[in-house]
């Protein structure tokens, strides 16, 4: 997943000196790692900002705003030009140093007062931008504005879409509405996270009903008085449960558990937001929200969306009911009962999927842990990046949100030019935000030699990684890419500031790297010491990679088209929309689950966006194709790094491909595979 996405893209690149303070030099390094022949290595960027209370995170959000106001007034006095343009990056750039990593505390701070004081600013921020959205004098002078090179007018163009979303051209009264809508869906969307991140949910078992899981998820958990061990619904308790107990009861009361997050309070937000992004659509004249939002978007509008999303239906429905047979006939053998009595739950199915992976196959995903220390795949996938993109990463010292946090300074080899600063947060906490993700919260911009910031956000298990983790460690950390090698002009345009269904193809395109040998290898190099994967161990996993790929892609087609659904021309009922839906699949619905209260995704920034996951794919199993022969090929790796994630948004996702392939996009290659 991606960061949140803002409802306006504010944006631009400061002429004027001391707008934007200087990348400062931060925080001395301890090079502990390196030799000494290189210089001490900082993290490039402002340093990341300490609080000790919300009064400090409340006045730092005073500031930020402030400033920010002060920039707004300037710019209402700009000349329609580059001097406009640059005045809009300056403010975008500000915005994100005083706002981003502020804002981005809200999810893995262990303080419960910063985190709450950061939602408090992101509050004003959203007013700040509804507000700025509108503002006619400012949008009239960018539209007066004429562009003769092609960055500078993209990026223009996206900033006076920005207005135009907000509203800046509607009549009085429904730009007043926009404006009111724009800031209640924030604050419900808010809430929804919120419910999800402090809901604290906790599962009781006893030793006995644990005996099947690996000690390592359960030994350490706090008990109740009868001895019963506590266990959360974090993906590290979560999985291994779902995938190990033998006794389906056990399994069933954590499934419940999962899909009962967030609560009845967040079905009835989820519709409020759907009532008000319908009603925000039609102030503008569209009859859906997807309509609105797809116009700046590959898919443009809601047909070609549910088209798009048919068409993958149609692929994988077979293959998603041999899939489901497949997985009976195991719990069949399993349970030694004749296959017609036999039916599938769906707490069943990480079960039977990793029983049947095993007995075909002979593979074991828990049984790469040992081989992936989390420490060491994260300095794997750095190295993975460096052959590619000859780049180098550099562990820095210093104290960040928790003691856990490391934070790395990525520098081009070639040139020796500090490119940016990643912070990377491993292991879960309570309080912490609970899947995979990064932000983007600093962008680059050339024109001012301004360098990127981003964080990644994981809940891996202390004791290794799977290889599924591994593969979800190379996703986000592609994202991350996208981030710190991003060499736009313009901040505003910068790494993923890209259209929403493209996003994750950079992300996807990295994904299946870890199932070859050659790429794995390179374990070795960050850690000589590790025992090395055997490739028999490699070459079974790989064959048993698209074991249940029916199952998967018949979910994520009903995720997306359930999100379709929530946002065509009414705003329905989630929970009846879900169990309807869900209800026609070949595994049904569970009666008395709330998926939605937990799909935080379209609460958020994925709303009617959540088909770009499927759509990315297209595009990032088509990118693949050009490093077909050679994964870490550096004169491939150069080119991409060229013409596609150093790009970042200046120009349109259809070019960037046609940059790199040399020719238009293909889907040939996504729907080759799903057909397989
Ligand atoms: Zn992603």
């Amino acid at each position: 997943m991606n960061h949140d996405r803002k409802s306006i893209a504010l944006a631009a690149v400061l002429a004027v000196a001391g707008l934007v303070p200087a990348a400062q030099a931060a925080r001395p390094a301890h090079p502990a790692a390196k030799p000494a022949s290189a210089a001490a290595p900082t993290l490039p960027g402002p340093p990341f900002p300490s609080y000790e209370s919300a009064a400090q995170v409340d006045a730092a959000c005073k500031t930020g705003l402030d400033g920010a106001n002060e920039r707004v007034r300037g710019l209402e006095k700009r000349k329609p030009g580059l001097d406009w343009l640059r005045a809009w990056d300056s403010l975008y750039a500000w915005q994100e140093d005083t706002s981003g990593a502020l804002i981005f505390l809200k999810n893995v701070h262990p303080d419960q007062a910063i985190r709450t004081a950061a939602e408090a600013c992101e509050l004003k921020w959203q007013d700040f931008q509804s507000t700025l959205g509108l503002n006619a004098r400012i949008y009239q002078i960018g539209r007066q504005s004429k562009f003769g090179d092609p960055i500078d007018r993209r990026a223009a163009q996206v900033a006076l879409e920005g207005f135009e979303d907000s509203g800046v051209g509607l009549p009085e009264a429904k730009r007043n509405r926009a404006k009111e809508i724009s800031d209640k869906i924030t604050e419900l969307s808010q809430q929804f996270t919120k419910n999800i991140r402090d809901s604290h949910v906790r599962v009781l078992f006893t030793e006995a009903e644990l005996k099947d899981v690996p000690e390592g998820v359960w030994k350490d958990k706090p008990r109740d008085p009868d001895g019963k061990i506590a266990l959360g619904v974090d993906y590290p308790s979560f999985y291994p449960v779902m995938q190990n107990a033998e006794d389906p009861a056990v399994r069933e009361r954590m499934y419940r558990a999962k899909l009962g997050e967030g609560g009845a309070d967040n079905i009835k937000l989820l519709q409020q937001i759907e009532q008000l992004r319908l009603e925000y659509a039609k102030l503008f004249g569209y009859s859906t929200y997807t309509d609105f939002l797809l116009r700046h978007r590959m898919a443009e509008n809601l047909g070609r969306a549910t088209k798009f999303l048919d068409d993958v239906h149609a692929a994988v429905t077979e293959e998603e009911k041999r899939d489901v047979l497949e997985l009976r006939q195991v719990k069949a053998r399993h349970l030694k009962q004749p296959l017609d009595g036999v039916k599938l739950d769906r707490w069943d199915v990480p079960f039977y999927t990793e029983l049947g992976k095993r007995e075909k196959f002979g593979v074991d995903d828990e049984a790469f842990r040992p081989y992936f220390p989390p420490q060491e795949s994260l300095r794997f996938v750095m190295r993975v990046a460096e052959k590619m993109f000859n780049i180098r990463y550099d562990r820095v010292a210093g104290s960040f949100w928790t003691p856990d946090v490391q934070a790395y300074a990525v520098t081009d080899v070639a040139t020796g030019k500090p490119l940016a600063s990643l912070y990377v947060d491993l292991y879960p906490r309570d309080g912490k935000y609970n899947h995979a993700a990064v932000w983007s919260f600093r962008n680059e911009a050339s024109s001012v030699n301004r360098q990127a910031q981003a964080a990644l956000v994981v809940n891996f298990d202390r004791k290794g990684l799977t290889l599924h983790e591994l593969e979800t460690l190379l996703h986000e950390f592609g994202h991350s890419l996208h981030s710190n090698l991003s060499a736009t002009r313009y901040a505003s345009d910068g790494g993923t500031n890209v259209m929403q269904d493209f996003v994750e193809a950079p992300s996807q395109m990295l994904e299946d790297w870890v199932y070859d040998k050659k790429v794995l290898k390179v374990f070795q190099e960050v850690c000589p010491a590790c025992k090395p994967v055997p490739d028999e161990m490699v070459d079974k996993a790989k064959a048993a990679k698209d074991y249940d790929k029916g199952i998967y892609f018949g979910r994520q087609w009903l995720y997306a088209a359930y999100d379709l659904s929530l946002h065509g021309t009414t705003a329905p009922d989630p929970l009846d929309t879900w169990t309807r839906m869900e209800g026609q699949t070949p595994l049904g619905t569970v009666p008395g689950t709330l998926f939605p209260a937990g799909f935080a995704h379209i609460a958020s920034g994925y709303g009617a966006g959540y088909y770009g996951y499927l759509w990315s794919l297209v595009v990032a199993m088509d990118l693949r194709t050009a490093f077909a022969a050679d994964k870490l090929d550096p004169k491939v790796g150069a080119r991409y790094r060229q013409t596609v994630i150093g790009q970042g948004g200046q120009k349109l996702p259809q070019q960037l491909v046609r940059d790199f392939l040399g020719r238009d996009l293909s889907n040939q290659a996504f729907y080759d595979y799903l057909r397989k």
